[in-house]
């Protein structure tokens, strides 16, 4: 194939990765191998030692897995991609492939829940040091960096609030105090958001989600340059093994290949449904990146191409009036994951921020009221039929 870079998105969504074999197969094979055969004992000893290239063993590297290596990689613009067993052992990866006793990171406090409990159960143990910042608070990140910094995490747009970082500045920030910027770059994908291009050194994913797009497999990525990615965290794979299964690197595959045009249609029907809701009286505030009254709107078209999937808004009397207009839906799911062609409908006060106290949920605003939407694929209209369901009902 031509040179990746030099090619459309969609073209590489579609094509990038693919070796084709010599049985000319049309789709993407799938290598359900655990090992790999040599032909001599000498070519066996070549691999092992590294002086051959090839595959020896499916922890460490298999054609399937690869071929979505490489497509993601050509998505976000990176050198390097390592697929692992999760979104959240790429994140454990990346950790553990980049820090060691005594360092210290600055991350988002708007992070996933179990990214949070990684850091601060996990990593605290073994000596690394976190302080959190909130998000678009560029003086805050600033302030926090210290002499043994190593990275800064974020994930932008933040859940459930759709608070936005400026990637760029704190990029820039994060190179002239010599640490490394690291994305979560799940909610938008690399069809909406390529951190990398906006000069972040490394890319998270939780393939679970987006590149899926319909609830199928658990995964994730990390992309980047080849020493980071390509040595540090492959080192980690290979050795402690979190590495994706070639079955669920297939499923991924197919999925990368509809991306933009999900991203395309979730985003849509996400703007319609943020300014239908804005306008409903039992509704008294819409977190949406595509509204023009969020606070970091001016990033959207410069940042991230679209809004993104994902909204969430307060209703009027608290937790009852929240929880009646989701137990109201008969099409939506009730669940709190995300990514998929099925709307889904949360109420994280008391499930994905459960665990928080309540001051913590006041200072992360998380109010009783609010309800997160990830908008699915289904027919926008009946998605606004069966949210103006419960609020119609709410007493204003
Ligand atoms: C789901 C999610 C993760 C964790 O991914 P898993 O595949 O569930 O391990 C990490 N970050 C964000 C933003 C997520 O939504």
């Amino acid at each position: 194939m031509s040179d990746p870079e030099e090619l459309g998105f969609a073209t590489r969504a579609i094509r990038a990765g693919h070796h084709r074999t010599e049985e000319g197969e049309h789709s993407e094979p799938l290598f359900a191998t655990s090992s790999y055969v040599f032909s001599s004992a000498a070519e066996a000893a070549a691999r092992f030692s590294g002086e051959a290239p090839g595959n020896i063993y499916s922890r460490f590297t298999n054609p399937t897995v690869r071929a979505f290596e490489e497509r993601l990689a050509a998505l976000e613009g990176g050198e390097r991609c390592v697929a692992t067993a999760s979104g959240m052992a790429a994140i454990l990866a990346t950790c553990l492939g980049l820090l060691q006793a005594g360092d210290h990171i600055v991350s988002s406090r708007g992070i996933f829940g179990s990214t949070t409990l990684l850091f601060n159960k996990y990593l605290a143990r073994f000596g690394v040091d976190i302080s959190y910042v909130p998000l678009s608070d560029l003086a805050a990140w600033e302030a926090a960096i210290r002499p043994e910094t190593r990275f800064l995490f974020l994930e932008t747009p933040s859940n459930p609030l759709t608070e936005m970082a400026d990637i760029q500045a704190l990029a820039d920030l994060a190179h002239g105090r010599s640490c490394l910027l690291v994305v979560d770059n799940c909610f938008c994908t690399p069809a909406l958001q390529q951190p990398l291009r906006l000069g972040a050194d490394l890319v998270i994913h939780s393939a679970t989600k987006y590149l899926d797009g319909q609830g199928r497999c658990i995964g994730g990525a990390v992309v980047g340059d080849e020493k980071l990615v390509g040595e540090a965290v492959f080192g980690v794979i290979r050795t402690a093994g979190p590495s994706m299964s070639p079955f669920n690197a297939w499923v991924f595959l197919k999925g990368l290949e509809t991306l933009q045009l999900r991203m395309q249609a979730h985003a849509r029907s996400a703007q319609r449904l943020a300014e239908w809701l804005v306008e409903h009286p039992a509704v008294t505030q819409v977190y949406y990146p595509g509204l023009p009254s969020h606070p970091q709107h001016h990033l959207v078209g410069k940042q991230q191409q679209t809004g993104g999937g994902i909204l969430s808004f307060c209703v009027r009397g608290g937790r009852s009036a929240a929880w009646q207009v989701i137990d109201a839906t008969r099409i939506l799911s009730i669940t709190a994951n995300l990514g998929d062609t099925k709307t889904t409908i949360t109420h994280p006060a008391t499930t994905t921020h459960g665990r928080l106290s309540p001051e913590e949920r006041e200072q992360a605003g998380i109010q009783e009221g609010l309800i997160r939407i990830a908008v699915g694929l289904e027919d926008p209209e009946d998605i606004r039929r069966d949210l103006a369901r419960g609020l119609d009902a709410i007493r204003h």
